[in-house]
């Protein structure tokens, strides 16, 4: 069959690739000029660096398994990561069951419940009843209000901006199980893996092997227009030109599937509408030094303009940046007027707030500053949200929609990403 799919992150990848090695012809169409998606990278002295942080946990089998087929293993790197929770002003490690325990900014009881319930994650097998209730409330009804007012609240709000109190209780439950599940041997180290010279080398292994296949990737190439014709193929335009494939996907958010030129059902349509996704704006500073030893710090401060702080090469020691990397990220709605704030003032507020943190950052060491915004960077997990996804078979014969909405009851990444596209190109072809 001669296949389309638009997008090349990497769920569009994925699929291209296991399309091609079941002998299709695959066309890609990505709107930028480049490819990844938001795994894409950019360069840093003498190596690829993620645009958006980026690493995967022990548990991400879907990912692994890739890897090795492609024959990239080596590549993988399994590093200790140190994390810490920024609140009160203070840094607090919080990796490992110990470090809650001394955890001082909540009582005994309240460490001991809010380490129940995360321990208690891991084995609840009946999510579907968590889409009755918000995370919010999981959190109170299970740990008490200290513990979501203090903790989880302040970072579920930088997460999900005005929509946090509506996060559904699945959301949460997976992300305890998640954190708590990616350790080796050891339960108080947490492990994460990551890329030599980055994830860029799984996307572009998986182009070459596109390519070798005979592929094609279009770049610079928005699909705005899919037209279905008598035969049942489906007519994709892009840049004004139009090409006839028998079967498309589409890997987009799905509010860019609404936005297009496609006959689809006005029920259709509401199910695409009603799936919002929060924006992202991740600024990277490449400093003289390190601000701490974490890799990764979240910031439980409603105040704060980022919420998560990422010392990268804390993690990724000994790469060829040339310049300690740090991320400062910040999830919002598009409509949030920080969203539209020029790089400048973005800059100077993150810098500000850095100071904050830490009263001994010079500006001086400040190297270079990249800002970086993704339109569609998190999808907002609400209740029910089971009943509000989308079908990957859209009411339009032929055409598929295989987007990060749909990973659920997990949350979106690179591992559901693959297994997202191995699932729609089995189903297409
Ligand atoms: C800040 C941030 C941090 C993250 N951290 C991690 C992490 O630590 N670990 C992890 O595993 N995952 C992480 N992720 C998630 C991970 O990046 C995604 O799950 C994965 O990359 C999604 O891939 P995708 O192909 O489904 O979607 P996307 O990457 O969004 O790909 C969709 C592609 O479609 C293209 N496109 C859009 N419109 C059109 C159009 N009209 N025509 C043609 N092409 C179009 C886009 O340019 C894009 O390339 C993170 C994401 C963000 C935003």
């Amino acid at each position: 069959m001669n296949i389309c799919i638009v997008g090349a992150g990497a769920t569009g990848l994925v699929a291209a690739n296991e399309l091609v090695k079941k002998g299709h012809k695959v066309t890609i169409f990505e709107a930028e000029e480049s490819h990844g998606g938001l795994a894409k990278t950019m360069t840093i002295g003498n190596e690829k660096l993620e645009v958006y942080y980026h690493h995967i946990f022990t548990g991400d089998t879907e990912i692994i398994k890739l890897i090795d087929e492609l024959g990239l293993s080596s590549e993988l790197m399994w590093l200790e990561s140190k994390n810490s929770l920024y609140i009160n002003q203070k840094l607090y490690p919080f990796t490992s069951p110990v470090d809650l325990l001394l955890f001082k900014e909540l009582s005994f009881v309240e460490r001991i419940k809010m380490g129940m319930l995360v321990f208690k994650a891991k084995f609840i097998k009946h999510w579907k009843n968590l889409e009755n209730i918000t995370s919010k409330d999981w959190i109170i009804k299970n740990a008490g209000n200290n513990v979501y007012e203090k903790v989880w609240g302040p970072l579920l709000n930088s997460k999900f901006d005005c929509d946090s109190d509506k996060i559904s209780g699945t959301w949460i439950w997976n992300k305890f199980k998640l954190r708590g599940s990616t350790r080796g041997k050891n339960i108080n180290k947490e492990l994460l893996g990551y890329m030599k010279g980055s994830f860029g080398i799984l996307y572009d292994k998986l182009v070459e092997k596109i390519k070798e296949g005979g592929g094609k990737i279009y770049y610079s190439s928005a699909v705005d227009r899919i037209q279905p014709q008598e035969d049942k193929t489906l007519n994709v335009y892009s840049n004004g030109k139009s090409c006839n494939f028998d079967r498309v996907i589409v890997t987009t958010a799905p509010g860019i599937l609404n936005k297009m030129d496609v006959p689809l059902t006005k029920e259709y349509r509401e199910k695409l509408s009603k799936t919002k996704y929060k924006a992202n704006i991740c600024m990277i500073l490449e400093l003289d030094g390190k601000l701490s030893d974490y890799y990764w710090v979240a910031i439980a401060r409603k105040d704060f303009p980022f919420v998560l702080l990422i010392e990268h090469t804390n993690l990724v020691k000994d790469a060829g940046y040339g310049s300690h990397i740090v991320y400062l990220s910040r999830y919002l709605d598009q409509k949030n007027k920080m969203y539209s704030m020029s790089d400048e003032e973005i800059q100077r507020e993150f810098i500000k707030y850095l100071k904050i943190m830490f009263p001994n950052f010079d500006k001086s060491s400040i190297k270079r500053v990249h800002i970086n915004r993704a339109d569609y960077a998190q999808p907002v997990v609400v209740q029910q949200y089971s009943k509000i996804l989308p079908e990957m078979k859209t009411p339009v014969e032929n055409l598929f929609l295989a987007s990060m909405a749909q990973i659920y009851p997990e949350d979106r990444g690179q591992n559901y990403a693959v297994r997202l596209g191995i699932q729609v190109a089995d189903m297409v072809g």
